[in-house]
C-alpha cells in the first residue's frame, strides 16, 4: 500500500463541485481517501488571466503503481470534462500527484515528488495542514519548512 498525496485545484464553473466530485471518483476507483485539507483560494500560477482557483491537498492511500494512478487521475479529469488546451491554463479539475511515498522518478511523462510543489504556496499550505512533519524525499526538508522557506 503505498501513502500518497494528490494537490486538487479548479478554476472553471462551480469548482467546489468538481473537487468533491473528484474525491468522490478517486474513492470509485478504489482509491482509499485519508484525508483531505481545507481547502483554499488562490491566485493563478503561471498564466494569470484567468479566474482564481480552489486548491486543496489529500492524503490518500493504493495498491496502484504510480503510473496506474496518474491514468486513473486523468481519467477523472476526463470524466469531469477537463479540456487541455494552455499550459497552466483554466480547468474543470487538475490532479496532480505530488509525493509517493519516498519515490523519485523522472521521466516525461511522469514526474515525482511534483517538481513545483516546492515552489507553489497553493500545494505547500494545505499539504502543511495536513502532513507538517512529512519529509520531502529530494530536498530532506518537511512540509513545514518548504511553507516558510517560500513565505520569506
Ligand atoms: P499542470 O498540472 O502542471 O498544470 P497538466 O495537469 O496539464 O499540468 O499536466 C501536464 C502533464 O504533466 C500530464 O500530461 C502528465 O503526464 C504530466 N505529469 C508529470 N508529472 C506529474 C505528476 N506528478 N502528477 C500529474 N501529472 C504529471
Ligand atoms: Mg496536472
Amino acid at each position: 500500500m503505498a501513502e500518497v498525496y494528490i494537490g486538487i485545484g479548479s478554476n472553471l464553473g462551480d469548482r467546489e463541485a468538481y473537487i468533491r466530485k473528484g474525491i468522490e471518483l478517486m474513492r470509485e476507483f478504489g482509491i482509499t481517501v485519508i484525508r483531505v485539507s481545507s481547502i483554499i483560494e488562490t491566485k493563478p500560477y503561471g498564466y494569470t488571466e484567468q479566474p482564481l482557483f480552489l486548491n486543496c491537498v489529500t492524503h490518500v492511500e493504493t495498491f496502484y503503481s504510480p503510473l496506474h494512478l496518474l491514468n486513473a487521475l486523468q481519467f477523472i479529469e476526463n470524466m469531469l470534462g477537463r479540456k487541455r488546451s494552455i499550459r497552466w491554463g483554466p480547468r474543470t479539475i487538475d490532479l496532480d500527484i505530488l509525493l509517493y511515498n519516498s519515490v523519485v522518478i523522472d521521466t516525461p511523462r511522469l514526474k515525482i515528488p511534483h517538481p513545483d510543489m516546492v515552489n507553489r504556496y497553493f500545494v505547500l499550505k494545505p499539504l502543511s495542514e495536513i502532513a507538517p512533519d512529512l519529509v520531502h524525499p529530494v530536498f530532506g526538508k518537511t512540509m513545514i519548512e518548504l511553507l516558510n522557506g517560500i513565505k520569506t
